[in-house]
């Protein structure tokens, strides 16, 4: 806790949280790519034992490690905060992270709920919460299946399970965007970002 009452020489955290398939990483992508923004912000790419899907890259969505690896990781204190979702673990790496905040470079997350009450607990005047909302529930499922054609039924039912679920939680985040049009939730996301990057 003491990291975070010298919260004023760090950088932020941004915490994109949202139901699988809302789009929380395209939005992040999206984000970063903006010229200013880019300068001013960093991804943290958390390790995982999902499989890869063939569109991903090791390195840059995450980085894909056994379960035997993943422990020893978790051992050795090398990840800040982790979760398990649907029976894969995911960890965010804890030293890239703690170099970025304290070169003051602002740092995007995509975590589970679980991971964004972890972070804002760990650095409550430097994390800045943001929810990402559907459209409903019908192109929330089109767009888990289309993400990945491979994707097997029995997970896109947990999926939608889960997305249900974690709805609920909205209320609980700093912000809410709706991605229904992704370039006004870009926006929108921009504004967030600028405004709270420059208190
Ligand atoms: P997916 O399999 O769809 O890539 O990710 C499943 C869920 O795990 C998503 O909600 C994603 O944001 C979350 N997630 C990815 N990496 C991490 C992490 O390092 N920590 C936590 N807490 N959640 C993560």
């Amino acid at each position: 806790m003491k990291a975070a009452k010298r919260s004023n020489k760090l950088g932020k955290i941004f915490v994109i949280s949202g139901p699988s398939g809302s789009g929380k990483t395209t939005l992040l992508t999206s984000l970063i790519q903006d010229k200013k923004i880019g300068k001013l912000l960093v991804k943290s790419c958390s390790i995982t034992t999902r499989p890869k899907r063939s569109q991903e890259r090791e390195g840059k969505e995450y980085f894909f490690v056994n379960p035997l690896e993943f422990r020893r990781q978790l051992k050795a204190k090398k990840i800040l905060e982790w979760t398990r979702y649907l029976g894969y673990y995911y960890g965010t790496p804890r030293e890239p992270l703690e170099k970025q905040l304290q070169g003051a470079k602002n740092v995007g997350l995509c975590l589970d709920l679980k991971g964004a009450r972890i972070l804002k607990k760990m650095y409550p005047c430097n994390t800045v919460t943001i929810f990402v909302l559907p459209p409903s529930l019908d192109v929330l499922k089109e767009r888990i299946q289309g993400r990945c054609r491979h994707t097997k039924h029995q997970e896109i039912k947990q999926r939608m399970l889960l997305a249900r679920k974690e709805l609920q939680a909205a209320g609980k985040f700093d912000y809410c965007i709706l991605n229904q049009n992704l370039s006004v939730a870009v926006e929108e996301l921009k504004t967030i970002f600028l405004q709270e990057s420059s208190t």
